[in-house]
């Protein structure tokens, strides 16, 4: 990876119907169609152009269980992680190799079951996340009520970003509190962003929100309280630092806001998956080292470490089986073999992927901090693959107490 920094793992989690599904293909058609676009600019011949026209016309769909988007010379992995009933194993593997996440609920309902579930989950696995209040548009929806819910029964202190522009219906925009401007959605697919001055009527309510992020943020730093004690413009660099760490360190949770289904708010999504979401510098991972009578040890996001990689899930395709896996530290490398340290046994890449959107990707090579899938190996998910001369375990690290879904 040329910059671990630019990276980011996520995934999305909703409770079922919340419009997870939705926005995960906005998000895809999005960023999507910039990977085409520089695609194109990079001496393509325009025929990507048309492909990706017509991946306009179907809808793109999420088939995979990682997917790897560009967005603003970030690089996005999203994980795929079920937030259904059937709570099993699987989903907390797929739970673990994040490092952040987007909790999707809708402006109506709130909170709901499932996400208090997958919530439980990620906190254990303290995994950072944002808040996107889908389903703007609804009748009933009440942002104002689901900030507040979010707060008691999740216990994370929220700081909305934005202040909507019209509601239900009429929901047209958001007023960003950061730049303070406000921001609509053109175009059919809500493609085209367009900022302008906020409207004279939320002018007044703009700014007492935008105070109240500030003073919510400046609890977790002295130098913006004494700025705003001081009644000073605080500089933005510092809003966004500190957004970013008090959101990395779990003490709060962006709140952004939008409709899935009519396109509005996707693009301030992303630039706050990348702004404010963890890359895999910022977490620290540890293994059991088997040949030191299982002495923890912290894995380095460094390529030029030793491979130590977890696989995270298994599909079956009509080619054999895909194994997806995340590598902790050091390159996988294709034509290579590694020590799958459960079973004992030697095991050759014979192929790697890159997953986008729309289409896969071999690659000889993959990073320290990136997900992958591999082809030619035979495991179970949870197992651990090192380079020769390592003996590393992932699993036993985080199969602490089972979760049992009682909701
Ligand atoms: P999932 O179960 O969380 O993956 O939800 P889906 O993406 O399948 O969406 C559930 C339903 O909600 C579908 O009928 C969507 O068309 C609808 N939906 C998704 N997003 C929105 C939205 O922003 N507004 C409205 N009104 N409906 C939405």
């Amino acid at each position: 990876m040329d910059n671990l920094r630019d990276l980011r793992n996520i995934g999305i989690s909703a409770h079922i119907d919340s419009g997870k599904t939705t926005l995960t293909e906005r998000v895809l058609y999005y960023a999507g169609k910039i990977h085409k676009i520089e695609d194109v600019r990079g001496g393509g011949d325009g025929a990507k152009m048309d492909h990706m026209e017509l991946e306009k016309e179907r809808g793109i769909t999420i088939t995979s269980a990682a997917t790897t988007v560009a967005w603003k010379d970030h690089k996005i992995n999203i994980i795929d992680t079920p937030g259904h009933v059937d709570f099993t194993v699987e989903v907390e593997r797929s739970l673990r190799v994040l490092d952040g996440a987007v909790l999707v609920v809708t402006a109506v309902e709130g909170v709901q079951s499932q996400t208090l579930t997958v919530d439980r989950q990620m906190k254990r696995y303290g995994v950072p996340r944002l808040v996107f209040i889908n389903k703007m548009d609804r009748t009933g929806a009440n942002p104002q009520k689901v900030i507040e819910t979010v707060e008691q029964k999740l216990g994370l202190t929220a700081v909305p970003l934005q202040l909507p522009i019209g509601l239900e219906m009429n929901f047209e925009g958001i007023v960003d509190l950061l730049s303070m401007e406000a921001v609509y959605f053109d175009g059919e697919k809500g493609e085209t962003v367009r900022r302008e001055p906020i409207p004279e009527a939320l002018v007044e309510v703009a700014r007492q929100r935008r105070q109240g992020m500030l003073e919510a943020l400046s609890l977790y730093s002295d130098e913006l309280m004494t700025i705003l004690l001081e009644e000073e413009e605080p500089p933005m660099d510092l809003i966004l630092k500190i957004l970013r760490e008090a959101t990395v360190a779990q003490q709060i949770a962006p709140v952004l806001m939008g409709t899935a289904y009519k396109n509005k708010g996707i693009q301030p999504l992303l630039d706050a998956i990348v702004n404010f979401l963890p890359s895999p510098l910022d977490r620290d991972v540890k293994a059991r080292d088997n040949l030191d009578e299982q002495a923890e040890v912290v894995l380095q996001p460094k390529d030029d470490e030793p491979m130590v990689a977890m696989a995270f899930k298994l599909v079956e395709e009509p080619f054999g089986q895909v194994t997806y896996m995340r590598i902790y530290q050091g390159m996988l490398k294709k034509g290579e073999f590694y020590y799958n340290t459960r079973s004992g046994k030697r095991a050759r890449i014979s192929r790697i992927l890159r997953v986008h959107s729309d289409e896969r990707e071999d690659i000889e090579a993959a990073g320290a901090g990136d997900i992958v899938a591999v082809m030619g190996i035979d495991c179970a998910t949870g197992d651990t693959f090192c380079s020769e001369g390592i003996n590393y375990s992932l699993e036993s690290i985080y199969a602490a107490e089972p979760v049992i879904d009682l909701s």
